[in-house]
């Protein structure tokens, strides 16, 4: 997330720089969390709340359906999560997996003009948005954050206004279109989607036709869950067989390896970020979880 921090104090800033931590491995004499091996499979076809969906789809209230086997790939994988998130599988509840829940943000007429200026301002005539509205893209990745903003609430709030807050004076430079991603993962492993998936969202400097953003909630003081890793690698295998093209998911702390590459849009090559969310253990938990999709985190 291009997060608030410039808001707070330099100590709590310095502090909210880190505020993306995995969750500490489960205590040993915890009680075991029941297992999804125990839980039936609730649905032959397994159901997806898709309202929104694409852009040119979004009117239509519909449910969408992935195959069982999507399902079975994705909890069979014989990977080994990293300690942290050991007990992804089984902290997701059978209900949470594999439903999105449309909480559209507000995208009046001016904030489509505002993204189509930002588009010309960034990214050069023959990259540029595409639909009726001048806003789509054909995503072909999938970039992770961490909010760094400790509700899911508060990132709703951050992301409703089409204007960039005037104090976020470190993106500033890029125009007054405010930040967005496509998709809010709650900390509990809820997947809300905020927008139509191949509308652009500013998340991710010179990707953003390139790349739909996966925001985790997560802080200082709520660290990021393995739910959410799952909730990830979910919606990862979801939207990769909507959108074939997808070939890499990366971290948004990853993206600067993208520069220069043939997904990298942006023309001023001055206008680039330092960004550690959501860190290098999430990233191995969701991969570990997706391995055979075979994406890469390179160009
Ligand atoms: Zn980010």
């Amino acid at each position: 997330m291009h997060h608030p921090s410039h808001l707070l104090p330099t100590a709590i800033a310095v502090l909210l720089a880190f505020g993306c931590k995995s969750a500490p491995p489960p205590m040993q004499n915890s009680a075991p969390a029941p297992s999804m091996e125990g839980v039936p499979r609730p649905f032959g076809e397994h159901p997806v709340v898709a309202g929104l969906g694409t852009a040119s789809d979004g009117a239509r209230p519909a449910v969408a359906t992935l195959p069982a086997s999507v399902l079975t790939s994705a909890n069979s994988s014989p990977d080994p999560l990293p300690q942290a998130f050991a007990s992804a599988r089984q902290t997701m509840s059978a209900q949470q997996i594999g439903r999105i829940i449309d909480r559209p943000i507000p995208f009046p007429p001016e904030r489509v003009a505002a993204t189509r200026k930002y588009i010309a301002a960034h990214y050069a005539p023959e990259h540029q948005g595409t639909g009726d509205s001048g806003i789509e893209f054909e995503p072909r990745m999938i970039v992770l954050h961490c909010t760094e903003v400790g509700s899911l609430q508060a990132t709703l709030n951050t992301f409703s206004g089409t204007k960039l807050p005037a104090a976020r004076s470190e993106i500033a430079s890029g125009g007054d279109l405010n930040v967005s991603s496509q998709f809010v993962v709650d900390q509990d492993g809820t997947i809300y989607r905020l927008m139509p998936e191949n509308r652009m969202a500013r998340h991710t400097i010179g990707l953003n036709l390139s790349a739909i953003g996966v925001e985790n909630v997560a802080s200082d003081e709520r660290h990021l869950q393995s739910a959410q890793a799952a909730a990830n690698a979910w919606l990862v295998r979801h939207l990769k067989e909507r959108y074939p093209k997808i070939e890499y998911v990366i971290g948004h702390h990853e993206y600067g390896r993208f520069r220069g590459s043939g997904l990298w849009w942006e023309k001023d090559p001055r206008y680039f970020t330092h960004k550690k969310d959501p860190g290098d253990a999430f990233m191995q938990a969701v991969r570990a979880q997706v391995r055979d999709l075979r994406l890469s985190s390179n160009p």
